[in-house]
C-alpha cells in the first residue's frame, strides 16, 4: 500500500516554507514523531534552499518535489529535483564545511543535514542536467 504526491514550484524563496509545510502535512498520514516531522522538514529545507540557490542561482526555474509513503512499512521517501546548473564533483560537493559560496555565507552543511536528520540519502547530479536528491526517512 502505497500513496504519492507530487509538487512543482517556482524557485523563489517564499516557496521554501511552502515545500516543507506540505511536504509535513502529507506525512502526517504515517503517525509521525514529533522529531521525524521536525527531521524531514529540515532535510527539505536544505534540500529546496540548494536547488534555488545553487541550481538556478538568480535565474527562476522549477522545483519538482515528489513524496511516496509506504503504508505498511511507515517509509517516506521524498526526491528533490532541479533542472539546474548541475553538480561536478558530487562527492565533493557532499563533504562536510565543502562550500562554493563562502561569500554568501554558507557553511557547506546541508547535504551532512540532510545525511544526519534521514536514514538515506542519495544524490544524483550532472553539470547540465540538474540536481535529484533522494531522502528516506
Ligand atoms: P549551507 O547548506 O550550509 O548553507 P551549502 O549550500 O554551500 O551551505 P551544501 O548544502 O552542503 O552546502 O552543498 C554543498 C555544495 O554543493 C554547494 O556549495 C554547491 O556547490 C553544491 N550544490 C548543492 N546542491 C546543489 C544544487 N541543487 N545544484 C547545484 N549545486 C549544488
Ligand atoms: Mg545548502
Amino acid at each position: 500500500r502505497w500513496n504519492t504526491m507530487t509538487l512543482e514550484f517556482e524557485s523563489r524563496p517564499c516557496n521554501e516554507s511552502f515545500a516543507r509545510v506540505s511536504a509535513a502535512a502529507f506525512l502526517a498520514q504515517l503517525n509521525p514523531t514529533v522529531e521525524e516531522v521536525a527531521d524531514v522538514k529540515t532535510a527539505i529545507s536544505e534540500a529546496v534552499t540548494n536547488a534555488m540557490i545553487h541550481g538556478y542561482r538568480q535565474e527562476k526555474g522549477k522545483i519538482q518535489m515528489k513524496c511516496v509513503l509506504d503504508l505498511e512499512e511507515k517509509v517516506f521517501q521524498v526526491t528533490v529535483k532541479d533542472t539546474g546548473v548541475g553538480i561536478e564533483n558530487v562527492e565533493k560537493a557532499m563533504e562536510p564545511m565543502f562550500t562554493t559560496c563562502p561569500e554568501l555565507e554558507r557553511s557547506g552543511m546541508g547535504f551532512s543535514f540532510m545525511e544526519a536528520f534521514m536514514d538515506e540519502l542519495e544524490v544524483r547530479s550532472h553539470p547540465g542536467w540538474g540536481t535529484e536528491v533522494v531522502m528516506k526517512r
